[in-house]
């Protein structure tokens, strides 16, 4: 049973897997590399031919390991787990590489895979626990962070629904893209913009003024007449904002 991008925690210290294959008595951990070019091994550190040092991906795999040893031991999974890191580039090469066998070079992974047993099917105790570890699994690791951005920074106008550019003027009820040509309903890219704003801006007030220059330039009575059929006013006239 192959398992691809775990993202796992084990008493509040979340690791990432790769790749985990779950063999009958065995459990397989890969970290794949994509590293190009000429490494030299330096323990703890890989030297690249440009004379930049790179921690060994092995350190950073015996530290996944030993995490996954115990998220599987509180799991009562008694398996052992054998630890690969994997250079899949082909133009990759390793010198004074030590043979202790915890990586594996692209020559050497033709065989690797073949001597795999993989016809076997997965047993009751193999789905399980694949099963609970895709349950532990936890897709939204790193926690989505919004991008930073001020409503000063942004470009002002309505975007086209074809391709994104935005025009910064408005007038009538179709204008035409000057990117793509698409011809753009005004009130619907009005309509839209003010929805964008009320999603990047959910603490600001949607004024009359504010959406007219949110918009670009055009025809404020435009602004208020669509602001009005689909939004609820608050606050008297000079303060007036929509909802
Ligand atoms: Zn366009």
């Amino acid at each position: 049973m192959v398992l691809n991008d775990l993202q796992l925690e084990f008493r509040k210290s979340s690791f990432q897997v790769d790749t985990l294959l779950i063999c009958t008595d065995i459990i397989r951990l890969y970290e794949v590399k994509n590293y190009e070019g000429v490494h030299t091994w330096a323990d703890d550190k890989l030297l690249k031919s440009t004379g930049v040092y790179l921690e060994n991906p092995w350190v950073q795999l015996q530290r996944t390991k030993v995490k996954l040893e115990l998220l599987l031991q509180s799991l009562s999974c008694q398996m052992k787990v054998e630890a690969y890191v994997v250079y899949i580039n082909p133009e990759f090469t390793l010198l004074e590489a030590k043979g202790d066998g915890n990586y594996l070079l692209p020559s050497q992974l033709p065989l690797h895979f073949r001597s795999l047993p993989m016809k076997e099917t997965p047993s009751f105790e193999q789905r399980r626990l694949a099963e609970r570890l895709l349950q532990l699994h936890n897709p939204d690791y790193p926690p989505h962070t919004k991008p930073v951005y001020c409503y000063e920074d942004l470009r002002k106008g309505i975007g086209c629904p074809a391709c994104g550019t935005v025009a910064e003027a408005f007038h009538g009820h179709f204008i035409k893209c000057q990117t793509c040509g698409e011809r753009m309903n005004v009130k619907k890219a009005i309509k839209k913009n003010i929805e964008d704003f009320r999603l990047l801006f959910p603490d600001e007030k949607v004024t009359t003024n504010r959406m007219l220059d949110w918009c670009g330039s055009g025809d404020k009575d435009r602004i208020y007449r669509i602001l009005r059929e689909s939004y609820q006013p608050k606050g008297n006239a000079h303060g007036r904002y929509y909802v």
